[in-house]
């Protein structure tokens, strides 16, 4: 049997259950985890606030592992043979069905409404299909991808899901060369946003967040201006940005929050013409006021949302994490590890900001062969 942390229904605490190993379909393969993520969306999932979320589910949408078994061929996107003991990601959306008016007319894959996620839209009645579990069924056409040499596993986990999110929207947000880049929110999401404006060549970087750990964390991610926005006014935030930037506001603004208040000061802390990028409102929180005259038209204010993840992101910035781990603190990053059984504590450490990251290691230390 296997063991798998499950969250029985929104407000309830995550239980330990045993499942029958999953029998092999041609095309599929099995995956023993090493780490799982912790994620805000995990908190968002338990709090039933996802709609198309099915319980029972297996939380754990970023994951890393070793491939264990494999029914028939299983290759990589570039064509190589994927093999049992490779430690290895796979991306957890699938399904993005390249034929749908979403897919084909609007080249928008991530609006796509076939599109299936491990951990969040997967109930545990049709499967090992989350992370948070001794192993994995990675269903046929999942895309498995090794992680580059050198790089460890924590040093994977550490981006998680952030990784790629943030590589999205920075790639949203068009970032040019010598541009000003402001990022609310010192999260993960705000931390690889900081991470991905430094490497493309932003001339400054200011990130608002709260919290010792995040801010800490921020500083050590090497940003120019780290602006504590506890005993600040929204009206004093802004200023403070302003102030970083010859009063102008940053070039490129990105929200990583989560907070629909944040939006109204995000959009002023932007410059005129700038580009803003919304990413952090992955569930709905709320609804805002805002004055679309001095904040979008005459701003002449360039506003992008960004939903999910295509495969390319996931590629991109797996590929890229032997210069980030060289750059940044990465694993650092994942404050503590936790057992399967210690997954309520995990999340009430994320919840309560405890913690930068939080990971499941539901096999405890794993050999790598
Ligand atoms: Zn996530
Ligand atoms: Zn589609």
């Amino acid at each position: 049997m296997i063991k798998a942390a499950v969250m029985p229904a929104p407000g309830r605490a995550v239980e330990i259950r045993e499942f029958p190993e999953p029998e092999l379909e041609p095309g599929s393969a099995l995956f023993k985890t090493i780490y799982s993520e912790v994620c805000g969306t995990d908190i968002h999932v338990q709090d039933g606030k996802l709609s198309l979320t099915p319980y029972p589910l297996i939380p754990g949408h970023a994951n890393v592992g070793i491939l264990e078994a494999i029914e028939g061929d299983l290759k990589d996107v570039e064509g190589n043979p994927l093999g049992a003991g490779q430690v290895v990601t796979f991306f957890d959306v699938h399904k993005t069905c390249n034929n749908c008016w979403y897919c084909l007319v609007a080249k928008a894959p991530t609006r796509c409404p076939n599109r299936k996620v491990y951990g969040i839209t997967y109930g545990a009645e049709e499967g090992l299909l989350g992370g948070w579990s001794e192993v994995v069924y990675l269903k046929p056409g999942v895309r498995v991808l090794r992680l580059p040499e050198g790089v460890e596993p924590l040093t994977f986990i550490a981006g998680g899901c952030a990784l790629p999110t943030a590589f999205h929207a920075m790639e949203r947000g068009d970032m040019r060369l010598g541009d000003t880049v402001a990022v609310q929110g010192a999260g993960p999401v705000g931390l690889m946003c900081l991470a991905f404006a430094q490497m493309a060549g932003a001339s400054k970087t200011i990130i608002l967040g709260n919290g010792a750990p995040r801010l800490k964390a921020a500083r050590d991610f090497g940003a120019d201006v780290v602006i504590d926005i506890d005993g600040l006014s929204p009206k004093d935030r802004v200023e403070a940005v302003l102030g970083a930037t010859g009063g102008r506001g940053a070039d490129l603004t990105v929200e990583a929050t989560g907070a629909p208040q944040a939006i109204i000061e995000g959009m002023e802390m932007t410059r005129d013409a700038g580009r803003y990028v919304v990413v952090g409102q992955y569930t709905d929180l709320g609804d805002v006021l805002i004055n679309p005259h001095r904040l979008i038209n005459r701003k002449h204010l360039e506003v992008r949302g960004c939903w999910g993840i295509e495969f390319g992101h996931l590629y991109k910035s797996v590929q890229l994490l032997p210069r980030l781990a060289a750059r940044f603190p990465l694993a650092q990053m994942v404050t503590r590890t936790y057992s399967l059984t210690e997954a309520n504590e995990a999340l009430a450490d994320v919840r309560a900001q405890r913690v930068v990251k939080a990971a499941i290691a539901p096999n405890g230390p794993v050999e790598i062969g």
